[in-house]
């Protein structure tokens, strides 16, 4: 039987750094992160979203402010606010949550964040350093999955990566950081042939597709790592990708759904706000 990767006790353990790192600035009189989120509308999901961030960032002494802005807000009056977040000095990282309402060009609006305040990964500069090996932030998600295997002491270098999924703010990202560890990366998604196949020759799984118990012991390799990004509403429970009881007895280990990958993304999203003011002083 596989061991469980615990999210929960590896984000403690970055909290702890968060916390030290504001209470040493606020001792000397120095200015502490601040981090701006912008909501428009009221989609559940973001509000849910908004509310952790904001929990989790005032528990470590870190300053949040929301703005949420009208649901039928024009693409003018969102980047108004962004400009006014991006001149704001008092403010290390904008987060803009996603989706936008259907009637906005989140493509047009997102660009507009300062890439210095960019903590989430989200604008087409920050997304081309991070391919160039220039990230200013390392985007929350992927860089969760790395630290999990971090913290466990997994040497990824030449181990056999396969990551499932290939969206913008997950898979792709994710098997960049994973290359940037020296793993031999396949990525594979919905056209992919023989994915069964696929899977089974990695030491190391990462699955991010949205399919809730998509993934069973027949795509896994005995022993692989196996961890889950997926986050399903599914028989009113939040439910990965991975058939945890099934594949818990095939991998050497896992990661659950809740507490795995997700624990950890918004505590490193606050450390982003720290390393924003450090390069700030700079
Ligand atoms: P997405 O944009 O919908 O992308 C899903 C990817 O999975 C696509 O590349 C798609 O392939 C692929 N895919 C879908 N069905 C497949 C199948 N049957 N076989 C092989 N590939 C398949 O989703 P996302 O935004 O990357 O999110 C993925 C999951 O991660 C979701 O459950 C989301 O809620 C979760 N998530 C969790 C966190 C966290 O912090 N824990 C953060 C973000 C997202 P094509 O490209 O061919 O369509």
């Amino acid at each position: 039987m596989g061991q469980i990767i615990n999210g929960k006790e590896i984000a403690l353990k970055v909290k702890e750094e968060i916390k030290t790192f504001v209470e040493q600035r606020k001792n000397n009189g120095l200015k502490i992160p601040k981090i701006a989120s912008i909501l428009v509308g009221n989609d559940g999901g973001s509000i849910y979203y908004m509310g952790s961030q904001e929990k989790v960032a005032t528990s470590l002494g870190v300053g949040f402010l929301k703005v949420v802005l009208e649901e039928n807000s024009s693409n003018e009056e969102v980047i108004k606010e962004i400009h006014k977040l991006n001149n704001d000095e008092d403010v290390q990282g904008i987060i803009l949550q996603l989706p936008l309402p259907k009637h906005l060009d989140e493509k047009k609006i997102v660009k507009e964040i300062d890439i210095h305040k960019d903590i989430d990964c989200l604008t087409f500069e920050s997304q081309g350093r991070l391919y160039m090996g220039e990230a200013n932030f390392l985007p929350c998600t992927p860089n969760s999955v790395v630290t999990l295997l971090k913290s466990i002491n997994i040497d990824m270098e030449g181990k056999e990566v396969v990551v499932l999924g290939r969206s913008n703010i997950v898979g792709k990202p994710v098997a960049q950081l994973l290359l940037n560890e020296n793993a031999t990366v396949t990525i594979c998604h919905s056209r992919t042939k023989n994915l069964k196949e696929v899977c089974k020759k990695a030491d190391i799984l990462v699955v991010a597709i949205g399919r809730p118990k998509f993934i069973t012991d027949e795509y896994v390799k005995e022993d692989a790592i196996v961890i889950d990004v997926g986050t399903s509403s599914f028989e009113g429970k939040i439910t990965g990708d991975v058939d945890f009881d099934k594949v818990i007895n095939k991998a050497s280990l896992l990661t659950p759904v809740p507490g795995g990958v997700g624990a950890l993304t918004t505590t490193l999203l606050i450390k982003n706000s720290c390393e924003a003011l450090k390069d700030y002083e700079d």
